[in-house]
């Protein structure tokens, strides 16, 4: 009886997760950060949506992280419109960086009303939703613990195969800044981003982060230039147009100074394997201030600002004029 109940668990086929059924099943909890979202409040703010838009706004698994979590994607266009362009936003690869979540799913709620002609947009709002829990459990605990990895504790944007050695001499005086991971594509959650960019071929990518306030393109691990670097940069101007006053700044990753390098990085893949486009937004200025001296130690803080709707909106402009652009003129 027990092996012929196995037999047909396993016969049966796998049914596809369903994105309202598991986001109804998530627990929403008062928490210390009322200004930002934990994930199931992103989910119960995403999944009326996704009720409202059939046809618009389309949920799908990306892949599945180190403790089975599922990855949740978002593709949007406008059915009148058959789109050649194809635009991927993601955010919170590094699990502190909870800003950058924040503007994917404004960014979602927005291209929604109104999708961006021309162009599909695919928004996954946290890359790395084992890390993101570990925060929630940190803030929940009132603990401060600097986390930036997954659940393996492997930092995801060192675990992808392009421009992993370190060249600069500063290598060997500060090795820890150069560390990569243990191998490429190490983690489920960098493959199933892999996949996704093998599968979509995307035109153009936005990994969000914070923080800095830069628009970065390739490369992160060579001080070279890319070879689209002028048409990656100008999409940056226009991104920082559209921002207007304190905008962020357009600037090759590895320009950042002299000494530094980013190696295995998310851009330098996803534009030296696919071709696609890339960005690495530093959302925000830092959330710390000379005035509150009491947040200096707290890594959450380094990160988020204590009032987010500002940068919020900063990076929804940026988005919004990026969707633009690539939907019309590349179009
Ligand atoms: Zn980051």
């Amino acid at each position: 009886m027990g092996l012929l109940l196995a037999f047909l668990l396993l016969a049966a086929p796998a049914r596809a997760l369903d994105y309202a059924t598991w986001a109804a099943a998530q627990p929403v909890v008062a928490h210390p950060e009322p200004a930002y979202h934990f994930a199931a409040e992103l989910h119960a703010g995403i999944a009326p949506l996704v009720a409202s838009h059939p046809g618009v706004l389309r949920p799908f698994v990306v892949g599945t992280t180190v403790r089975g979590q599922p990855i949740w994607g978002f593709r949007v266009s406008d059915p009148a419109h058959a789109p050649t362009k194809k635009l991927l936003v993601f955010a919170n690869i590094h699990a502190l960086e909870w800003v950058p979540s924040e503007v994917a799913v404004a960014f979602l709620a927005e291209i929604v009303r109104d999708p961006p002609k021309g162009v599909e947009i695919t928004v996954i709002p946290s890359l790395n939703p084992d890390g993101r829990a570990r925060v929630e459990a940190d803030l929940l605990a009132g603990e401060n613990t600097y986390r930036r990895g997954n659940a393996e504790n492997v930092d995801l944007n060192r675990d992808f195969p392009v421009n992993r050695e370190a060249t600069a001499i500063w290598k060997y005086v500060i090795p820890g800044r150069y560390a990569t991971s243990p191998a490429p594509l190490s983690q489920p959650e960098s493959r199933a981003l892999d996949a996704l960019a093998a599968k979509e071929r995307f035109d153009v990518a936005v990994s969000l982060h914070a923080f800095g306030g830069f628009f970065y393109y390739p490369w992160a691990g060579r001080w070279e230039r890319a070879p689209d670097w002028r048409e990656m940069h100008r999409l940056g101007q226009v991104m920082q147009a559209a921002q207007g006053a304190h905008a962020y700044k357009p600037r090759q990753l590895s320009r950042w100074g002299f000494f530094f390098r980013g190696h295995g990085m998310e851009i330098d893949h996803l534009y030296a394997t696919y071709g696609t486009k890339s960005f690495l937004i530093e959302t925000t200025r830092s959330g710390l201030s000379p005035l509150r001296p009491q947040d200096w130690n707290t890594h959450f803080r380094w990160y988020n600002p204590k009032e987010p709707e500002r940068h919020v909106r900063e990076g929804l402009r940026a988005l919004r004029a990026l969707a633009h652009e690539i939907g019309g003129e590349l179009g």
